[in-house]
């Protein structure tokens, strides 16, 4: 009944929202014109998404594509002068980056407040999520029985000696992992269990999350922890090879009596420079809103940013899980002390 009644308020939001969306698009094509994006994201897998918002607003849309950490600098060095309206990009840790540079304006929208929860964007509106990414725990599927998993401290725990593939420190997924434990735990707890997690690592971190779970496939260890979406990459991977190493690798949703899964946002933001805020604006209540959300979860096997939005094989047969409630403007704040536990535990 309960299940029923929640299912019910969430379609009610969803018209809600569909309303929202509708009112954006047409406030914003009024305005005509273009934008110009700053992308972090492969242009292959959101001209998709640029191509709906342009039918939809008659708004031009302008890509430039980088890296993460480059696109920032960027901005960074350009200020005023920056071209870019919209900074999209992974990571909460790297929106905050930018908000903290000065490289961003605050967006009040009621429709962005309306269809991105709370923990998933900054508190003054400077930065907006619009998809969700879970790092759970993934296992050899014939080496461990998901009964001997439960949570991200016991992974620190001496029956995995030799057992676990995680990718290096270096990486900000992991920072910001160890950033979301600070959160809660405090430094101290933190650091001892990172070191108990490296005297478990089955060999010195090397390569990105798809390197990890490959080793679990091939043997080499029978742990890893990884982001969902590179499993669904080789899942739905064009070679045999890819597809028959997923085959051999589970997910298992660690700390679900307890603080939930850890995740992160990928999220879009209006630079402080923007020329055409308006479009700006618009063009992210898109991409938060239900047709641009199923777009997300089909091409880029992320999870749609609220729960409202169905998800299809591969993440629907991994089940539903309890995520992290965490505000993620918390990652940011603990990122140098992620760091420097990282460094003392030598996890390199
Ligand atoms: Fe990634």
């Amino acid at each position: 009944m309960k299940a029923v009644t929640a299912r019910m308020a969430r379609s009610l939001l969803g018209a809600a929202t569909a309303f929202f969306l509708l009112s954006a698009i047409f406030n914003a094509a009024r305005a005509d014109g273009e934008v110009n994006i700053y992308s972090a994201r492969q242009e292959v897998l959101i001209r998709p998404l640029l191509d709906a918002f342009t039918k939809a607003s008659g708004i031009k849309v302008n890509v430039v594509s980088g890296g993460e950490d480059a696109l920032i600098e960027r901005l960074k060095a350009e200020g005023a002068n920056s071209p870019a309206d919209v900074l999209l990009t992974v990571d909460a840790g790297r929106l905050v980056r930018a908000k903290d540079n000065g490289s961003l304006q605050p967006a009040s929208s009621e429709a962005l407040q309306a269809l991105v929860p709370p923990a998933y964007r900054d508190p003054a509106g400077f930065w907006y999520g619009l998809s969700v990414r879970a790092r759970p725990i993934m296992y050899a599927a014939d080496r461990v029985k998901p009964a001997e998993l439960s949570s991200y401290a016991d992974l620190a725990d001496r029956k995995w000696k030799g057992r676990i593939c995680v990718r290096s420190s270096g990486h900000v997924y992991n920072q910001s992992m160890l950033a979301a434990m600070i959160a809660y735990d405090g430094v101290e707890k933190t650091e001892a269990w990172a070191r108990g997690l490296v005297a478990n690592l089955a060999r010195r971190p090397q390569g990105g999350d798809r390197d990890q779970i490959k080793a679990v496939a091939s043997g080499e260890c029978d742990i890893a922890i990884a982001n969902t979406y590179y499993l669904a990459g080789m899942i739905k991977s064009g070679t045999d090879d890819e597809k028959k190493m997923a085959a051999k690798v589970a997910v298992f949703w660690p700390d679900q009596a307890g603080r939930g899964v850890h995740v992160n946002i990928s999220g879009a933001a209006v630079t402080a420079s923007s020329k055409n805020r308006a479009n700006a604006v618009g063009l992210i209540e898109f991409l938060a809103g239900a047709e641009a959300q199923r777009i997300y979860a089909e091409a880029v096997y992320e999870y749609p940013i609220r729960a409202a939005i169905p998800v299809h094989d591969p993440l629907a047969a991994w089940g539903e899980f309890k995520a992290d409630p965490l505000r993620l403007s918390a990652l940011a704040q603990f990122n140098a002390d992620a760091v420097k536990i990282a460094d003392r535990v030598g996890w390199r």
